[in-house]
């Protein structure tokens, strides 16, 4: 049983999978009667951009190691590897997940993903962390997609999901839009949003390389914030993994 749903959603993961007995599986896109996780014909207008930079893992056409997005910007984790842009088809694609809980298509991305990180596939990872998703999220969703995410590619890496970061309860943040926010607004944010929790701090040592996962990245703050709390913890490498970029969302000053 994956643990990236929300005790009060089991029912309705039930019925889910009832209605998935009963009915014929449809297209997310087309809403057509097809094969999971989507037909061909949808499944090949999903954009994914050939190559990224290696160190921010901003969409390119070609593989870089350094782009106008990410100089002169300090980031905490070592590399990132994302598919494409959050726009068109792979936009559709990651709402599919997670307003229609289109899990499949959630794998299939994963897989997309793993393809294009060679990093990732690399030897001497040794788990998988994530950015849990905030309680308001996961009431409007019922699921954490960014642990559904780290489950996926555990599954494939064989590696194990390491629950050790967690938002912290009762702060007073910036009531504005997080859309809204400046890129120095949601660093300073994110730095007092989350914590390595103290008791599960035991599951760190010896940890020197993980895997960090986020669905959707806009400025990079989240999970430079996220890789500073584990570097404190003596982790050396962080590879981010995540579905897509905003587009532009690395020139929010
Ligand atoms: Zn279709
Ligand atoms: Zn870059």
């Amino acid at each position: 049983m994956y643990d990236y749903w929300t005790i009060g959603d089991f029912g309705n993961q039930i019925v889910t999978g009832m209605l998935d007995f009963l009915l014929p599986y449809r297209c997310p896109f087309c809403k057509g009667i097809c094969k999971k996780p989507a037909c061909a014909r949808c499944l090949i207008k999903i954009e994914y951009e050939k190559g990224f930079c290696l160190r921010c893992g901003y969409p390119h056409a070609v593989i870089v190691k350094r782009c106008v997005m990410c100089n002169g910007r300090k980031l905490n984790f070592t590399s990132c590897c994302s598919l494409g842009f959050y726009a068109g088809f792979l936009k559709d694609a990651i709402h599919a997940i997670k307003f229609e809980r289109r899990f499949e298509i959630g794998k299939f991305l994963v897989k997309k993903l793993l393809e294009k990180s060679d990093e990732a596939r690399s030897p001497g990872y040794q788990g998988v962390v994530y950015v849990p998703a905030s309680q308001d999220r996961l009431s409007r969703f019922g699921f954490d997609q960014s642990l559904m995410l780290a489950r996926m590619i555990s599954d494939e890496l064989s590696l194990p999901v390491l629950k050790i970061v967690k938002r912290k309860s009762g702060l007073k943040l910036n009531t504005k839009r997080q859309t809204l926010l400046t890129y120095k607004e949601r660093k300073k944010q994110a730095a007092k949003k989350f914590e390595v929790e103290e008791e599960k701090a035991r599951f760190l040592k010896g940890k020197e390389k993980l895997l960090l996962v986020d669905d959707v990245i806009t400025t990079g703050s989240t999970v430079s914030s996220i890789s500073g709390l584990l570097r404190r913890k003596g982790v050396k490498r962080i590879h981010v993994l995540t579905l897509a970029h905003t587009p532009q969302g690395f020139l929010l000053k």
